[in-house]
């Protein structure tokens, strides 16, 4: 906890960084109080964005309908596809692939989950592979797409981050933005509070506020060299510290799926765009380098390529706080978990929202920043828990890089769930958690995990009723997914607005 603070009214906000992080804040705070406040951002054209950041999970579409975005603009506008799910290929063991799905398989019953039903089916050899009972992973199988009614299939997208930057810049500036170029030469402190005051560009014109949103990506200019906060490091759990991307021309139709693809020392990302596939290989410079990793993944695209490769840098973890003093933290500037499970704009979505409820009108309030703090360490505390799970368990003992991660101690509240699946084939989600029920289950049998037994409620279906229920629910997706269009033909036809 620490000291009491003056309070004094917010009224100016200055957001440093326009990449997705910082569009992301404007678009979020102008359109939801936007009158009230004098919002400006920065960015810097020479510094550029990340660039990188294209997949998506279903949260988006909530952040959209709070913006009151149009979706088929927003997918015209970003050539965006639809996502169902991530195929993971040689992650289990070379050659073996499962997808982790959107959307829930099954029917749940109150006291036992679906897989209980399936294990029992599979014990009697009535059951199909797990996946079959998930509409949306047997439409991205198939490569089909279509909106059903009641939201009956779950999805996010695929979009080109450029592009939506821009989108978000245009629609922010609707609501009042005012965008700054330039870059940040200095930030000045107040010497009695501690807290940022103003940022001077190298231009000379000096930008004051009352409140300071960093955006600044990996460099963390304002919450980390400014403001002092120190980084926690997760290198030990998540061996990757680097990446190379690449964008190529699109060959054959997009599918409705981000390809993650097991590499001898990282791993390799295919992301269907309608006009290009963003392509890169993330991995650990404790087994391999820069060359050998640009020479993977160029041996593994498909397609020309449309631009230089570009090498990345990271280090996997959080800041102590994101939000202190006046400034809070947003976006790559407030920590980074590598993008196997697409959540890095996830929880840009949530430092907005959380920022939104507990916007410091009448001045900050240090419970305030104890809670958002609080909240933003728990949330992150469990994504990092599932991705920490992808490289646990797996089989592959071909590389030191695979036999280390196989190998590694883990968090003991992931080696609880492990175990707790291994033995009853039990998933409780914590509360507030991201990730559901349905997402550890896909990836701890797709993994290799079998749980030794099932809950006894399975038991009271006899073998003709449990191939009754099994069999209505896949026959009924089976149904279903024949009838959709193509996600190719759909796409286009929806962004024509035809
Ligand atoms: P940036 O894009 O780096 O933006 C920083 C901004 O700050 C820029 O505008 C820059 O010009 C500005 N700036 C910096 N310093 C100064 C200065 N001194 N003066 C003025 N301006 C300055 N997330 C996902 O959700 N899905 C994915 O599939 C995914 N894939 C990823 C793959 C890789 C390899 C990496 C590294 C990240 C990935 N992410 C992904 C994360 C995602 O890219 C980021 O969360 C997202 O792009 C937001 O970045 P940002 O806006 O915080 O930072």
């Amino acid at each position: 906890m620490e000291q009491a603070r003056q309070k004094r009214p917010i009224r100016k906000v200055v957001i440093a960084g326009g990449g997705t992080a910082g569009w992301m804040v404007a678009a979020g705070l102008s359109k939801s109080l936007g009158r009230r406040l004098d919002i400006k951002l920065i960015e810097s054209d020479e510094i550029g964005t990340v660039g990188v950041g294209e997949a998506t999970i279903p949260t988006l579409m909530n952040f959209h309908h709070l913006m009151e975005i149009d979706e088929r603009e927003f997918m015209a506008e970003t050539m965006a596809t639809f996502k169902l799910g991530i195929s993971f290929e040689n992650w289990r063991d070379v050659g073996l692939d499962y997808i982790h799905s959107f959307g829930t398989t099954g029917t749940d019953h109150w006291t036992a989950g679906f897989q209980h039903f399936w294990h029992k089916g599979r014990e009697r050899g009535v059951a199909g592979d797990y996946g079959d009972y998930c509409l949306e992973l047997k439409a991205s199988l198939q490569s089909r797409f279509a909106h059903l009614p009641q939201n009956g299939m779950n999805y996010a997208y695929h979009m080109d981050a450029g592009r939506y930057a821009r989108f978000l810049r245009k629609f922010s500036e609707r609501f009042g933005v005012e965008r700054v170029e330039g870059k940040i030469a200095e930030v000045r402190k107040d010497l009695i509070s501690g807290d940022i005051r103003a940022l001077r560009l190298d231009s000379g014109v000096e930008l004051e506020g009352d409140l300071f949103i960093d955006c600044t990506g990996f460099r963390a200019l304002l919450i980390g060299e400014t403001m002092g906060v120190g980084y926690e490091d997760w290198s030990h759990w998540l061996f990757n510290d680097s990446a190379v991307a690449l964008q190529t021309k699109s060959v054959g139709d997009a599918i409705p799926l981000t390809r993650s693809i097991g590499r001898e020392a990282g791993w390799q990302w295919r992301i269907p765009l309608q006009h290009r596939v963003g392509n890169g290989l993330v991995y650990s410079s404790r087994y391999t380098d820069d060359e050998a990793a640009l020479a993977t993944l160029q041996a593994n695209v498909e397609g020309e390529a449309l631009t230089q490769p570009r090498v990345l840098r990271f280090k996997p973890g959080q800041r102590h706080q994101t939000w202190k003093g006046n400034c809070i933290a947003i976006g790559l500037a407030s920590g980074f978990l590598e993008p196997i499970e697409s959540t890095s704009i996830h929880l840009i979505q949530r430092g907005i929202i959380r920022l939104m409820q507990m916007f410091p009108s009448d001045g900050i309030s240090q419970a305030d920043i104890d809670e958002y703090n609080a909240q933003a360490q728990a949330e992150i505390h469990h994504i990092r828990d599932f991705i920490i799970l992808h490289y646990k368990v797996t089989d592959r003992r071909d590389t030191p890089y695979w036999r280390d991660a196989a190998g590694m101690k883990v968090p003991a509240s992931l080696q609880h769930r492990i175990d707790l699946f291994r033995e009853t084939g039990r998933v409780f989600r914590v509360p507030n958690e991201l990730f559901a029920e349905n997402s550890w289950i896909q990836v701890m049998l797709g993994q290799g995990i079998l749980p030794a037994q099932h809950h006894q409620t399975a038991d009271l279906m006899g073998d003709e009723e449990l191939a009754h229920f099994l069999g209505g629910i896949s026959g009924a997706i089976d149904r279903t997914v024949a009838q959709l269009p193509s996600h190719q033909q759909y796409v286009q036809q929806y962004c024509a607005g035809t």
